[in-house]
């Protein structure tokens, strides 16, 4: 199993390989790991992954970070300053991570990278370029050269290859895959990373600052300073301006006061939509960026890409060990492309208000006030409305009962007595969840488990009324989640029979 690519994607792909104990390489053609903020916002649903791994893992992440509620939407127009508060609003989010977690990309990809070698002993290559690859019937020889011995040529034998190369991948360049997309007509970006004095309020959320001709954003990033980031037109692209000059401009139009300190880094790129035609090809994979690019906005990019290897981690383990059909990958870009046109949707529909210069700033403001919007963004954005419910087909003969769906992500639920329902889930693969209220207390998940040993675990859960909210009634109901926390399936206590069916179509045992 080679991973090329040792970014969001590598590190997590990784880290799930690893915890399963599959053998595997990640390569890397940078000499070590990155040192840019990159990504500075964490959303609900790759919390809740980082916590369904460990909960060390989103404990560390969480002691580190700054927890925004939201952003805070600053309209100038002729003149006059306007602000809605907040305008994107994060704590409605149905998570225990209702919020913005603020923090660097680095850092998390170093927090992930560190716990797979700490545990696992993984550990990313780096100085290793991927050149090209040949697929036969047997599997994969991909050429890949050294920068630290000479440029060094080995050829690597695998049976899957999992392209986490990013943006300009150049596995799926040279495998001949297409991508469409748009472009945001003029979309170029600046970053700075700064210290800022006099700006007092940082600590909640992220501010976006929007006029007829420009958009800037302003969030706090852990270690004191602060992420600028600029829409590159108009008076801010005038190439005689210094960086610093060309955000202070901006920042002036809406603050009173400040002053820049010390830079921590600068950038300055370009955005647009791409979205490969296909995700697979014979036994290479794409994930994260390499299959999907969008804008920023919103702050989805690394969140969507790490949710990609969440999804395909356990399936790449369970065939690799030999406990699934091969088919079960088939599942991966059935699932994970239909999410990646939604985290579209939302970065475009929200640039679109932010970055359309020259539209009036009402007739924008009103698009994003429309009934139900904001809501609708901030729950793709966080990652917790995005279903499978649509992809995984629901075995025919059951009963439609409340609670989440097949194909919903499981929620956590604190119990009464102690405890949290994720504690449960946090293992490899698929956990039964029987509701209480089975007939003598036994679980009906016992057979399976013998039957599926390795890869199925049976819990029965606590009474709990909070359980019953969101699972519904104690009725010795049985929900299987997956190893990425979404259900594959649920049934009443007497059809759980219909389960050994279902699992025999994917699994080997
Ligand atoms: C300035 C900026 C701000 C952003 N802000 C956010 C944000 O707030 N929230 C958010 O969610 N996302 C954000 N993103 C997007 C996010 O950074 C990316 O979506 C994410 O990093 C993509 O992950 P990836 O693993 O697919 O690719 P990458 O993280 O780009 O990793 C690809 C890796 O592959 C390696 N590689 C490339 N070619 C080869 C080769 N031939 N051989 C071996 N290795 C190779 C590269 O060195 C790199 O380490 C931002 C991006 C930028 C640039």
């Amino acid at each position: 199993m080679l991973i090329v690519g040792g970014g969001a994607v590598g590190c997590v792909l990784s880290m799930e390989l690893a915890r399963r104990g599959i053998e595997y390489r990640c390569i890397d053609r940078m000499p070590g790991p990155g040192r840019e903020s990159r990504a500075i916002a964490l959303h609900a649903r790759t919390i809740e992954l980082m916590d369904l791994v460990d909960k060390d893992l989103s404990r560390q992440l969480l002691n580190r970070d700054l927890w925004c509620r939201g952003y805070v939407m600053h309209f100038h127009r002729d003149g006059e300053r306007t602000e809605v508060r907040p305008g994107l609003d994060y704590t409605v989010v149905d998570s225990r991570y209702n919020c913005i977690l603020s923090h660097n990309q680095s850092e998390t990809e170093g927090f992930v990278r560190d716990y797979t070698s700490a545990r696992f002993g993984g550990r990313i290559e780096y100085n290793a370029t991927f050149q090209d690859l040949t697929q036969d019937g047997g599997g994969i020889t991909a050429r890949v050269t050294h920068a630290d011995r000479g440029d060094e040529e080995e050829l690597i034998r695998c049976q899957y290859l999992v392209a986490a190369d990013g943006i300009s991948s150049r596995v799926r360049r040279g495998l001949g895959l297409s991508v469409k997309g748009k472009d945001y007509t003029g979309s170029f970006f600046q970053n700075l990373d700064i210290h800022l004095n006099g700006f007092t309020d940082w600590r909640d959320h992220f501010h976006y600052c929007v006029g007829t001709d420009h958009f800037l954003m302003v969030a706090p990033l852990p270690g004191g300073h602060f992420r600028l980031l600029l829409s590159d037109r108009g008076e801010a692209a005038d190439p005689n301006l210094t960086p610093q000059q060309a955000f202070m401009r901006l920042l002036e139009r809406h603050y009173d006061g400040i002053t820049m300190g010390d830079v921590v880094w600068h950038s300055r790129w370009e955005t647009w939509v791409r979205l490969a035609d296909t995700f697979r090809e014979g036994n290479v994979l794409l994930a994260g960026d390499s299959a999907h690019v969008h804008s920023t906005t919103g702050g989805q990019g690394m969140n969507c890409c790490m949710q990609d290897a969440f999804n395909l981690g356990w399936k790449l383990a369970l065939v690799l060990k030999g406990y699934a059909r091969p088919e079960l990958l088939d599942t991966y870009e059935a699932e994970r492309r239909p999410v990646a046109e939604q985290v579209i949707w939302a970065a475009s529909s929200l640039h679109d208000i932010f970055m359309t210069h020259g539209k009036d700033i009402a007739q924008r403001k009103q698009t994003m006030f429309e009934p139900g919007y904001t809501e609708k963004v901030v729950n793709y954005c966080s990652g917790v409305s995005y279903t499978y419910r649509d992809v995984i087909q629901k075995p025919a003969g059951l009963s439609d009962f409340d609670g989440p769906a097949i194909g919903d992500r499981a929620p956590d639920v604190d119990f009464e007595g102690g405890g949290t329902l994720f504690d449960r889930l946090r293992h490899q693969y698929f956990t039964l969840l029987a509701m209480p209220g089975g007939s003598n207390g036994a679980s009906p998940g016992e057979a399976l488990e013998k039957r599926f040993g390795p890869v199925v675990k049976a819990e029965i859960l606590p009474s709990s009324e909070a359980l019953s909210k969101r699972y519904g009634a104690s009725d010795g109901r049985v929900f299987l989640v997956r190893p990425d926390g979404y259900i594959a399936f649920k049934a009443k206590a007497a059809e759980v029979g219909h389960l050994e069916t279902y699992l025999n179509a994917w699994l080997k045992l």
